[in-house]
Formats: C-alpha cells, structure tokens, sequence
C-alpha cells in the first residue's frame, strides 16, 4: 500500500545531482505509472506526467505544475594518493561536509567519508575557521591503486544517509530540496484519481534548478501551460533565524512581482475554503525557483509559487513536517478541480472593456 513517508524516503535517498537526474527519473516513472495517463519529456531530461482532463479532455487548457528533481552536490576534481578532492556542483556548505558520510559514484558505487583533522591537532587558530570546498578530503578507504581504477575526474559525489524520524511529524534528509515538492505534487495526483477536472494537468519534474533553472526553463517552453504552480522549499524558523514562517505552520505561497495577484488569490481562497492554513512568503523581487522561469517562457505564464516550510536548507539535515506536504497536496488538487473554462478570462490583468 502507498505510504507516503516511504514514498518520501525513496526520493530523498535516491542520489541525483543537477545534471545527472536520470535516477530519479527512473524512480518517479515507476512511483507516478499508476497516477497519470502519460509521460513526456523535455529533452534535457526534465520528466513530465501528463494527467488529462476527466471532462472530455481533447483540446482543454493546461496547468503546469513544477518542482525540481536535482540536489546540491560535488565533483571529483582530482585525486591523489588515493585521496579524493572535489568541486562543487551547486549549493554544497562546505561547513556540514567535514566527517561527513558520502558516495563516490565512480565505476561502481564507493562509500566514502570526508575526512576531518583531529582537534587535537589544529591551532586554536585553525579551529575557529573552516575549509573551502577545495580542501575537503574524500576517503573511500582503498589502496590508491584501486582508486585510480574505479574513479574518474568528473565523477560525482553526493551526501549519503537515511532519512531520520524526528519525533512528532518532523523529519531530516539531505535533498528534502526539491523532493519534497515532488512528494506534494505524489499527493496531488492520488488525490485526482477520485476528483473531476477539466483541465490538463502536466506534473513537470525539472532538471536543473540548482544552476540556473534551467529545466522549468525548457519544460515550460515544451508544455506551454495556460498557468503554472512551481513548488520549492523556503526558509523556515530556527534558532537564530528570526522569520515568521513556522514549520508545519502550512504551506508557504509566495507574494511578489513573480507571482501572478489573481493565482495567488485563488489560491487563498481554496485555501480558506478547505480550511488549509498558508504562510505568505514575500519575495519582492526575484525569486530564484522554477516560478521564475516559467513566468517569462512564451508572452507570459501567470505563476504561483507554493513552499514547504524547510530548517537547515543545504544541508544533509534538511528538515521538514510531513504534515506541510499533505497538506500543500490537497490544497493542489482543490485548486485543480476548481480550473473552469472561465479561468484564464479571469487571470486577465487587462481593465475590463466599456460598454
Ligand atoms: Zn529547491
């Protein structure tokens, strides 16, 4: 049976840096087989399940939703002496990665640990500050020999770990950032099998986010939506980090010059209807999620963001409640149902003709 914290782990575990998201894929495919009628793709590989209108279907308008397979990650750079040094692929803080346990994807999977000095060996000096990304060490714990064999400048290396049970809701995991998104959109679709919908509904797994949303770019430009919802993870309250935002507070939507006003509004509206509490996230200016770039593909896609309340962002930690997801899943597919012909003359934002 479908668990949807199983379904979670699954994601999370699975390792698929930007650029080589061809796993996750691969496991979205199977986890998502039975939820919609078809799959297409972009063709730098972001995924896309097509979920066609129960109406009659031929011809009906389109809602994008968007959320981003990859995870931050690193790149052998060199090796020596059996050692491995890397560069970083995205948003790596190289502040968590010291003693930290990883996986070297040479010619077969290698587990590795970032090697870290022992305190009793640094200055007081030394202690107070910490490496950049180039004085990381990998140590796979072979002969330098089979290190040369196995692994290549070039190959990846990613954080490794299962996800932690928190008490309560909570839970921990590298890669939380996207996934977690992809797990509401997961909740979505399962809710639509029992729903009517007379939109299209393309569930767009991007490629790319981390450097440069380049996937939402592409997919948005393939799928041409009428609307669009991207879903990411934003900045939620801990201690030292003073914001309103509240872990299982709900659903974050985003407020500002990326958002279209009249998505947002609908989306407070199901929200309050449905009794689905929502964060605002104010973004004023830029907004540096697939939103972004979908707003901008062909004369304009009105966009909506939605978020999930996140603690420890790029980190092998990244923690959430699973009850935000549940929650931004349903609050998805009311706002689907609700999709009627008159929508798209509703999101005009031109003045309405005299008479
Ligand atoms: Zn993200």
């Amino acid at each position: 049976m479908y668990n949807p914290k199983d379904h979670l782990k699954r994601l999370v575990e699975t390792h698929a840096p930007s650029g080589y998201e061809a796993p996750i894929a691969e496991l979205l495919r199977e986890e998502w087989a039975e939820l919609v009628d078809e799959f297409d793709s972009d063709r730098l590989g972001s995924l896309i399940g097509i979920k066609r209108a129960t109406t009659d279907g031929a011809g009906s308008p389109r809602i994008m939703l968007a959320a981003h397979m990859d995870e931050i990650g690193l790149m052998v750079r060199e090796i020596e002496d059996g050692f491995i040094y890397v560069h970083r692929i995205s948003g790596i803080d190289p502040r968590v990665m010291l003693a930290q346990p990883v996986l070297v994807h040479g010619e077969r999977a290698l587990p590795g640990v970032v090697a870290t000095m022992p305190p009793h060996m640094l200055t007081a000096a030394e202690r107070k500050k910490y490496n950049p990304i180039d004085a990381l060490v990998v140590d796979v714990g072979l002969p330098a020999a089979e290190v040369e064999r196995l692994v290549r400048i070039g190959d990846l290396v990613t954080v490794e770990g299962p996800m932690i049970d928190l008490k309560g809701r909570l839970a921990a995991s590298k890669a939380m950032d996207d996934r977690c998104c992809l797990a509401v959109i997961t909740v979505c679709l399962q809710l639509l099998r029992g729903m009517n919908h007379s939109w299209d509904v393309y569930a767009a797994a991007t490629v790319q986010e981390e450097v440069g949303l380049r996937g939402a770019t592409t997919a948005a430009n393939h799928i041409e939506p009428d609307c669009a919802i991207a879903l990411d993870v934003g900045f939620a309250e801990q201690p030292g980090l003073k914001t309103a935002i509240k872990l299982g507070g709900g659903p974050l939507i985003g407020i500002g010059a990326n958002f279209h006003p009249k998505m947002v509004q609908r989306l407070q509206d199901i929200a309050a209807y449905y009794e689905i509490k929502l964060q605002a996230d104010i973004i004023p200016a830029r907004a540096g999620y697939d939103s972004w770039a979908i707003q901008v593909s062909r004369g304009g896609v009105p966009s909506a963001l939605l978020g999930i309340p996140l603690r420890n962002m790029h980190s092998p930690v990244e923690t959430l409640d699973l009850k935000d997801i549940e929650r931004a899943g349903r609050l998805l597919a009311h706002f689907i149902c609700e999709l009627d012909a008159s929508f798209l003359d509703y999101l005009s934002l031109m003045p309405a003709e005299s008479a």
